[in-house]
This record gives structure tokens, sequence and C-alpha cells, in this order.
């Protein structure tokens, strides 16, 4: 095989051979998968134009050009269909399945709440939980599991509702992007007394993007000032029309604090639904749904509020969501109450899982609990390739060499006592903005208390340990103390961001600005032999300074910069300064480009103090 050498390293042909990567993998990846230097892949890329370092995240289309290059067949594979490719080794797909037309029955809508911040989502949810015509009956004591379902009457009917109790279309975003379509109905809130605001344009592009109906809540209507008149001229413009002005949606005028029209808005998201969706699960094939929220629960281990949206969940069925497995040993609902099982659409918290899931992972109930073991194994195998790829930040490639050499990196591993603030913490500390040629990489991330081996993976490298709500346990700290481990603890996100970045600012190097010291004016030049022109000159300004640094000017035009101050004398002493007024011989090394009327500008460098 042609073995052609970049760089004086071999680069191997593939002939057309195809290999397989996931979106978003490094050179370092494909080398691995080609058995090449990842040094050989880097030159060869630069070679066609691209600067890339070994470890950054490549997109699909240089991939691609690299490949042409090198005559291997790159297939990018998306992180979906691979996960899809997964199951299929198991028999296993994930989705509706045709199934007996008997299987199916009529489910609840599933309702997430959208709009600008303080526009009422919160107030508006917890003023929803309370309209349950059942939980009344039952006087639960409704507990935050991320979602609930609440039962209204319509037409006489008692019907459920599904409401995803995460508010905002960060998390519908979130689990979007994950491929997980959890919402059927967006509920829009806009408060009257204020007015559609970037968010609620930005909630509304979410939905429209996601093809979902959206019903819209005019809310704080016993405000002073209110006017849902003008909420609805003003969403017009977006395309969304009242009904009572021959639109198509709904707008239903509530109250999140005096309660008023919250029934009103529960018939809206029925009667949307009926008019435009066909909700129909099957309930008797392998159960399937959606992770909502997970978090580590003291008493109780791992603990995972799922929605199932098709199949019905029991007791001792064997669950892979995500990376994490386990057998259900209880179902528990919103108020607390043990179910034996769980219908499509129902918000249930899973109890029995080995880890915690992430919000918008997917699950699967299979046959045995091996399955289950060996898909969460392969996924968590994935996921931490992925994530390793992805949470590199650029590095400057201003000097590829230097970028490959001296990487000046961040570590950190992030633990926090759910996924869903581990994964907002970590988000926000990947868009600080420090400067181009530092990188901050989050190496691991975890539910549950810093444990030893996360201590022993800080030692691997210089890792600073975030603590999010959660404390080392008792060997961890031991080891973090004697081996030096930075170790934080956090409870307040924006603290921990802060603290990261003065981190990276101390790791900076350090940034200098110029201080001007004096100016002279040349008023004679002097040949002295062996040294070469001096300039005799009067200060005009300052002080010159011996050694300082300096640059020549001409008719306000720099003639020359980087010299320096290399002899000082005032008459026939050296001198160390000159002030202004006075004369001196200012000697500029061996730049001898002096004439009368020139200027001397000299000056120092400082650090300067970072913001
Ligand atoms: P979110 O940011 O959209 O979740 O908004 P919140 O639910 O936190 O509400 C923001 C503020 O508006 C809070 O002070 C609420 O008490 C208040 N609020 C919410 N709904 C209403 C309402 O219907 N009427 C009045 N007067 N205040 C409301």
């Amino acid at each position: 095989m042609a073995a052609p050498s970049m760089g004086g390293v071999s680069l191997p042909r593939g002939n057309g051979q195809t290999v397989r990567l996931p979106r978003g993998a490094s050179l370092t990846d494909l080398a691995e998968r080609i058995g090449a230097q990842p040094a050989a892949l880097v030159t060869a890329l630069f070679h066609l134009g691209e600067m890339v370092t070994a470890t950054q995240s490549v997109n699909d289309e240089t991939l691609q050009l690299l490949g042409a290059e090198i005559d291997w067949d790159i297939q990018v594979v998306s992180p979906e269909d691979e996960d899809r490719e997964l199951l299929e080794t198991f028999d296993l797909t994930f989705g509706d399945e045709e199934g007996d037309e008997d299987d199916w029955s009529a489910r609840p809508p599933v309702v997430t709440v959208m709009g600008h911040v303080d526009h009422g989502k919160t107030k508006l949810l917890d003023a929803l939980r309370h309209t349950n015509v059942v939980a009344k009956e039952a006087g639960g004591i409704t507990q935050h599991i991320g979602a609930y379902q609440i039962v209204t009457e319509l037409d006489g009917v008692e019907r459920p509702i599904t409401f995803i109790d995460t508010p905002g279309h960060e998390s519908f975003t979130a689990m979007r992007a994950r491929g997980a379509k959890v919402t059927d109905i967006v509920v829009l809130v806009v408060a009257a007394d204020d007015g559609v605001m970037p968010q609620t344009v930005e909630a509304l592009n979410h939905a429209q993007a996601a093809d979902v109906p959206i019903v819209v809540a005019v809310n704080k209507i016993d405000k002073e000032g209110a006017n849902p008149a003008k909420i609805r001229q003003q969403l017009t413009e977006y395309g969304l029309v009242a009904e009572e002005y021959g639109g198509e949606t709904m707008f239903v005028d509530v109250s999140a604090t005096t309660r008023q029209g919250l029934e009103d808005l529960e018939a809206a998201v029925l009667l949307t639904a009926d008019a435009s969706l066909d909700l129909r699960a099957n309930t008797e094939q392998d159960p399937q749904g959606v992770v909502i929220e997970g978090k580590l629960d003291k008493g109780r281990g791992p603990v995972a509020t799922v929605l199932v949206q098709r199949g019905t969940l029991r007791q001792g069925d064997s669950i892979v969501a995500g990376d994490a497995y386990g057998r259900v040993r209880s179902l528990l609902d919103e108020h607390g109450n043990k179910l034996k099982e769980a219908l499509p659409a129902r918000p249930v918290q899973v109890v029995g899982l080995t880890s915690v899931p992430r919000a918008g992972d997917t699950f699967l109930v299979v046959e045995e609990d091996r399955t289950a073991r060996q898909i969460a194994d392969r996924r968590q195998a994935r996921i931490r390739n992925a994530q390793n790829a992805q949470a590199r930040k650029r590095i400057s490639l201003e000097d590829l060499d230097a970028a490959l050499k001296e990487s000046r990196e961040l570590n950190l591993i992030i633990k926090g006592d759910n996924s869903g603030t581990v994964e907002a913490l970590e988000e926000a500390l990947m868009k600080i903005e420090v400067s181009d040629d530092l990188s901050l990489r989050v190496i691991h991330r975890g539910v549950g208390g810093i444990t030893k081996s996360d201590i022993d993976l800080a030692l691997a490298d210089d890792v600073i340990v975030l603590g999010f709500n959660v404390r080392a346990e008792g060997q961890a700290t031991e080891l973090a103390n004697r081996e030096g481990v930075d170790v934080r603890y956090y409870s307040v996100i924006y603290q921990a961001i802060e603290e990261i970045e003065a981190a990276l600012k101390g790791m900076l190097k350090p940034e200098f600005e110029e201080v001007q010291l004096g100016t002279a004016e040349v008023r004679e030049v002097f040949r002295v032999p062996r040294i070469g022109n001096v300039a005799g000159s009067l200060v005009r300004s300052g002080t010159i300074v011996r050694n300082s640094k300096a640059r020549l000017i001409r008719d306000g035009a720099v003639v020359a910069d980087n010299l320096s101050v290399d002899s000082l004398r005032r008459f026939k002493d050296d001198a160390t300064e000159v002030r202004e007024g006075y004369e001196c011989g200012i000697g500029l090394g061996s730049f001898n480009d002096i004439k009368v009327d020139d200027v001397i500008e000299t000056f120092e460098l400082r650090e300067k103090p970072r913001a």
C-alpha cells in the first residue's frame, strides 16, 4: 500500500475503504480508527487549508474533504442513527409500532408552558396543578417531579391533561434537540400588562418549528393596565390569529393569581387537541417514553421522572433510560402514590435505576435485564466520547504548533444533585468567554456526591472538581486533601461561573499595555566612533529612562519601532534618567537613522490588570 509521507509522518491510505465516525468526531478519533498518527491528519488538513487541532471536533464537510484526500470513504453517523443501529442489534426500535388496532386508545395531551420570563409560567403551572378534580377529592399533596397530570371536566366527561412542569422553552428545545418529541400542545403565556416580548417570540418560533399547536394564555388580567386585546393584536403579526377574529388559535384570558379562567384554559387545550391532533397510543406494546427529570435521592437512590409515551409501564419492568438501566422497583405519581402501572402520557417517578438518566433521554422496556445493561453500557461509552469531543473549546490556531504542543486547558469535573443543574452548569461554563488560546474542558460530569474515583480522575490531570449541592464523600475528601486536588462547592450557579471565570483569568498569559514615559526632541546628531549616531536631545515631556523601549517619529510618522534607549548621557556622564526640560544624549543601539527634529518617544509595557 502506498504510504505517502506528510511532514515526515506516514498516512495510511484507505483505497476507498469505508470508515464510520460519530458526528463531531475529532482527528484523533479518526486517526484511531484508520491507524494513523493524529499529527499526520492535522498536517494533511493543514495542507488542504483547514487549521484544526487533533482533539477539536471537526464538522462533516471537513471530514469528507480530508477523507477524499486520503482515500477513505468517511461516513458521518448522527447520534440518532447510531442509537437506532445500536437498538437494532438487539432487535429493538424506538417509536410507534403498528400493532393491533384494538390495542390503541386515546391518550391525554402533553402540554408545555412557555413564554417570556416573569409572564407567569411558574405561577400558572402551580395554579393549574390545583384545579385537579381528582386530587381535590383525594386531598393529595402534590410534589414537584417535573411533570404532573390533572383531570378536568369537559362536557361532563373527566379528562386528563399532562403538564410538563419544567417551564421554559430551554427544556422544550433541549429535549427536542435530543430527538425527544414530548409536547403535543404549547401554552404560550403572555402577560396582559406587558405584551409580546423577545422570549415570547422565541417560544412561538420553537413551537412553530416543532409543528406543535399553540394555545395562548393571556395572563395577569387581574392587573391594572392589563390589555388582553392588545396581546391578540400583537400576536396576529406572528401568525397567531384569535378565533374570535376569525383565526384558528384559542386565546384564553387568565389570572394565575386569582385563578380566573383556568378551567377555560384547560378546555381550550382539550378542544385544540381534539380539533387538530389524533392523540392515540398503543397500550399493549413494550413501554417507551422520555425522561423528564433525573435526580439522586438520598434515600431512594437514582430517581427519574419519565413520561410514558406508549405501552404500559409496570413495576418489575427491565428498563433502559439513556445510559442508565435497572428494574422498576416502584412507580410513583406526583402525589407520592404508588402506582401499579402507568399508561401513555402519564408522568411517573421511577425508582430502581442504577444511575441517573438525563432529561430528554428516551427509555425502553426490554425483555431481559442483561439487554438493558448492555445497551446502557454501549451508550455510556458513546456519550463519553461525544462529550469529550464537544466539550473542547477552540484553541487559537495562530500558531498551529504551539496550539498542539502547549495545550492550555482548564479541566473540570462537575458533580451535582440532579442532572438538570449539572447540564445547566456545564452549559453556562462553556459559554464563558476567556480568550482564544485557552480552553475549558469538562472531562467528567455526573449526578451524586464527589467520589474517590472522581478524585482519582482529577489526579490524572490538572482538574478542578465542582460540587453543586453535593459534597465529597469520606475517602474522597481525604484523598483530595492529601493530593491537593482543588474541590469547590457551590449552591448558586452564577457563583460557580464567577469563580471559574476568575480561575481562567488567573491562567491567562498576562496582557500588557503601553505606558508612555517621556518624549525628547532631537536637536543635533553626533557621530560617536564605535557607538554610532547619538541624538542630542531636549526632553519635552516626562522622563527619558535608560533601557526603556523607544520609537522614532519623524513628521508625525513612526520611522522605527521596537527600539530601546541603550545609552543615556547628561554631558559626559551616564544617566539612568533625564527629566523634562533637560538636554541629554540618547543612543538607540544599532539604529542610526536619526535626524534633527525627529522625536524619540519612550515607553514601557506594564501588565494590565484583568477586568
Ligand atoms: P415566570 O418567570 O414566567 O415563571 O413567571 P412567574 O410565574 O415567576 O411570575 C412572575 C411574577 O408575576 C411573580 O411575581 C408572580 O407572582 C406574578 N404573577 C404571575 N401570574 C400573575 C397573575 O396572573 N396576576 C398577577 N397579578 N401576578 C402574577
